[in-house]
């Protein structure tokens, strides 16, 4: 097993992820253009993402798992960094789910 987050880093690669952080929240910013038929709002009143019933972004594409808005995705998601700590914390919870059959918890 690969010990630093650098080394590890190198393994992830979009094209063969699950799109696991499209299932995080995604807050819209003020400057984000995103159609409204694919954000809601929270209980809270925060304009975000809509989720389809597998917890999964709406705005992915699930026949090739990429994001079908990506040239004007928001900014949140522009900021997720591939391989960093957030990114391998959410694969590894994934994968560990998914290892075990437990179905997935929403974030
Ligand atoms: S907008 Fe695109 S990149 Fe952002 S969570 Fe949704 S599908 Fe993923």
């Amino acid at each position: 097993m690969t010990t630093s987050d650098g080394a590890l880093a190198t393994q992830v690669e979009c094209g063969t992820c699950d799109a696991v952080c499209c299932r995080l929240p995604v807050v819209l910013m003020p400057d984000d253009d995103v159609a409204g038929h694919l954000a809601t709002r929270t209980a809270e009143g925060l304009r975000v993402m809509a989720r389809d019933e597998d917890g999964w972004c709406v705005a992915l594409d699930s026949a090739h798992m990429r994001c079908s808005i990506y040239a004007s995705r928001p900014a949140i998601c522009r900021s997720f960094r591939m391989g960093g700590a957030h990114c391998l914390d959410v694969r590894a919870d994934y994968a560990d789910h998914r290892a075990r059959g437990i179905p997935l918890t929403l974030y």
